[in-house]
């Protein structure tokens, strides 16, 4: 398989993509620039000496050929996820809810059989597999982190490891093939596409169905989810450029359907050519995309970016010139693109609160020195503005945080600003 030559990972530095990471073309049309961002990751302890820190540019392209959007740079695995990265548990009700889903969709469109095997890359602490694990047919995962620990004490098989083709040919040689494979939130991370697909292919049996789910690129246009790029994110999928990297596996997209999880995925079977029918599903969101992903609307896109921006700044200009006080809430990935991108620094939000036990609380958010501070201060200092950098789940949380005695306002920051 045609892969791209050069990796990132292991040059302790960073790659530019000059050729889509997918089809290999060269014409990569630009999107958006976010300016040059910090490693999410990376967040000195409060009050120590502040030193150089790398920054590296996130360019939105989009591949002319396959329609693929992806970033302009590869950095190293190593430094985004540096040792010190710990795994956190955070499976979000809306998680655990879609993956409650994902099962009874299967049970009632492919249903497995007893005996039968369902392998999941990424499996995490087990929470999909778990809703798999009966009637007498066997899971087992495949993740990276420590959290693999906790699936094995809840009882479910796993192996601490990357995904890759060899690992997936060490796998199927321990479990047999697979019946269904699923991977989530997965094909954006990882450098080497082509390889996994390879590994996926290598486990899946006959008339076996993968399972994808990424976040969607259309909701990332539709709700102006810039913050959502960042350099752990190299890739943002459409259908249409899902359905083209399965091809040219010689897999066929068999169902499809969006999701809410992350502000919006897309959920994609696929099979072995002729081996399953096609539903109508996949020809719909194919034709929806056609009319919606467009250079006009990626123009469009980036006019409301820059909008949207210019129209926090001036909402917190108002609230900061009655010297009013503003507690970021949340202090996930994503709220570094934001705090970066938008501009903020310390003068304007106080701090940023995260929950109990956090490891991000104590640091500085990444290329800013505003203090993450415990959640629990939110309610001891009563500032007059919550800005709510988890937005994307805002009808969740604003309830949760004024039944729990916040008096202030809440500021929604995306799509568009605003306070409620
Ligand atoms: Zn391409």
């Amino acid at each position: 398989m045609k892969t791209q030559k050069k990796l990132a990972a292991g040059t302790g530095g960073s790659i530019v993509v000059d050729r889509c990471q997918v089809c290999d073309s060269p014409e990569l049309e630009s999107i958006l620039f976010l300016g040059y961002l910090p490693p999410v990751n990376t967040m000195p302890v409060i009050g120590t000496p502040l030193t150089e820190q790398p920054a590296y540019p996130a360019e939105l392209l989009c591949c002319k050929n396959c329609t693929l959007a992806q970033l302009g740079l590869i950095v190293d695995p190593a430094i985004l996820f540096p040792p010190s990265y710990p795994y956190t548990s955070g499976t979000t009700r809306i998680l655990r809810e879609n993956f409650a889903e994902l099962s009874r969709e299967v049970d009632s469109l492919y249903p497995l059989k007893p005996k039968q095997l369902i392998v999941d890359i990424g499996s995490n602490d087990g929470t999909l597999l778990s809703n798999f694990q009966k009637d007498g047919v066997r899971v087992f995962g495949i993740e990276p982190t420590n959290a693999a620990k906790l699936a094995v004490e809840r009882g479910i098989p796993s192996m601490i490891s990357f995904f890759n083709s060899q690992v997936a040919e060490k796998a199927a040689a321990e479990q047999g093939k697979a019946q269904i494979v699923t991977a989530t939130n997965v094909f954006a991370h990882i450098e080497d596409i082509h390889d996994i697909v390879d590994g996926i292919l290598t486990l899946l049996g006959d008339d076996g169905i993968f399972i994808s789910e990424s976040h969607y690129f259309r909701s990332l246009l539709e709700t102006l989810q810039y913050d959502t790029i960042y350099h752990e994110h190299l890739r943002y999928y459409t259908l249409t450029s899902l359905k083209n990297l399965l091809e040219m596996h010689g897999l066929e997209v068999i169902h499809a359907k969006r999701i809410p999880t992350h502000g919006g995925s897309i959920r994609v079977y696929a099979a072995r050519k002729n081996r399953h029918p096609v539903q109508a599903s996949v020809t719909r969101i194919l034709n929806d995309e056609k009319r919606e992903v467009t250079p006009a609307a990626f123009a469009k896109f980036k006019r409301a970016v820059v909008s949207s921006k210019l129209g926090l700044l001036a909402l917190l200009k108002d609230i900061k010139s009655r010297d009013q006080r503003i507690y970021g809430i949340g202090a996930p990935s994503r709220a570094s693109t934001l705090i970066n991108y938008v501009g903020l620094d310390n003068g304007i939000l106080d701090c940023v609160l995260e929950i109990k036990g956090s490891y991000k609380t104590g640091k500085y958010v990444p290329g800013t020195i505003i203090p993450v501070l415990d959640e629990t201060r939110l309610f001891s200092d009563q500032p007059e503005y919550a800005l709510l950098l988890s937005w994307h789940i805002a009808d969740e949380l604003i309830p949760k945080l004024t039944e729990r005695g916040f008096k202030g306002r809440y500021i929604v920051p995306l799509p568009g600003p605003r306070v409620q």
